[in-house]
């Protein structure tokens, strides 16, 4: 695996190599990296010549600086797992070198409409920009055919959709999504479960246990009973709900009363302690 830190020169190796018309498949990470992580990196393994890792925390998509701050480090062992998985190249740039003029000047915004307004965007104002920002400029660098992303951050792999169609690189790179990986109990796999303490840990899969009894409870008709119970049963065990929502797998439409054929999914964020977990289930 080769590891380039700077971005002119993956840039210009990377050029370099696509004279040869290989076929590259690029899977942006926050590092600290994981079997969910991994599972990505197979599928990208699977169908590309080059495999391209990035690891960078990002800090325009931290709208808390204390979660940026913990955010959890684990280079050796990530360097470790890409090697094992066979990845070509390893992305790891400084702030300075994705943010040259600072993190704060010349923000272009880019106009998600509706999306930004629900969930994740409600709850994380700006997230959603700086999670936009950073792909941006990732996808201008590695310039990948094949873009790989994780069903458990939901609402991102839509808008890093609309951000594809906004620059236009939808014309140039496909995206995958792949299913989530949870750990036995349920939990999905998470960086920020290695900030889970014993007795957060032992209770974190109840976010899961709430999305599959509303997945095996759904029935055609209101939704509301359904998900004032989930976030009940997630409050009775100590966590600060910011949302349970059910809602249409396409735009993300919260929907009151289900006709009993409309493609829906159950989404939810909680802190459990300090630690914001979000997972979600397609019901249908
Ligand atoms: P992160 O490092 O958290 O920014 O995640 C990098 C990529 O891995 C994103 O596309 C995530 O959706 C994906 N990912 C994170 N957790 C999982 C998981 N449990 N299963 C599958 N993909 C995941």
């Amino acid at each position: 695996m080769i590891l380039f830190k700077r971005r002119t020169d993956l840039r210009n190796y990377l050029d370099a190599q696509r004279k040869t018309q290989a076929e590259t498949g690029f899977v942006p990470t926050m590092g600290a990296l994981h079997e969910g992580h991994i599972s990505l990196l197979n599928e990208a393994r699977q169908h590309n010549e080059t495999v391209i890792c990035s690891i960078f925390i990002n800090p325009t998509q931290f709208n808390d600086p204390s979660d940026f701050n913990k955010y959890p480090v684990t280079l050796e062992k990530d360097i470790r797992l890409l090697e094992e998985v066979g990845c070509d190249i390893l992305f790891l740039p400084t702030v300075e070198e994705i943010y040259p003029g600072g993190v704060d000047i010349n923000v272009q915004h880019y106009d998600l409409g509706y999306l930004e307004t629900i969930l994740e965007g409600k709850y994380r104002p700006g997230h959603f920009q700086g999670v936009c920002r950073v792909v941006h400029y990732l996808l201008e660098i590695v310039k990948p055919g094949h873009l790989y992303l994780g069903q458990k951050d939901y609402q991102q792999c839509m808008v890093i959709r609309r951000l594809l169609d906004i620059t236009g690189m939808n014309a140039s790179v496909n995206i995958h999504i792949a299913p989530t990986l949870r750990e036995k109990d349920g939990l999905a796999m998470s960086s920020r479960n290695t900030r889970l303490d014993p007795t957060t840990r032992q209770k974190a899969n109840s976010i899961f246990e709430a999305l599959d009894h509303i997945k095996k409870n759904i029935r055609a008709g209101d939704t509301g009973p359904l998900r004032e119970k989930a976030i009940a049963s997630l409050a009775a065990k100590g966590f600060r709900v910011d949302y349970v929502e059910i809602a249409d797998a396409g735009y993300l439409r919260s929907v009151a009363d289900w006709d009993g054929k409309q493609k829906i999914i159950a989404l939810a964020a909680a802190f459990i302690g300090e630690v914001r977990l979000i997972d979600n289930m397609l019901l249908t």
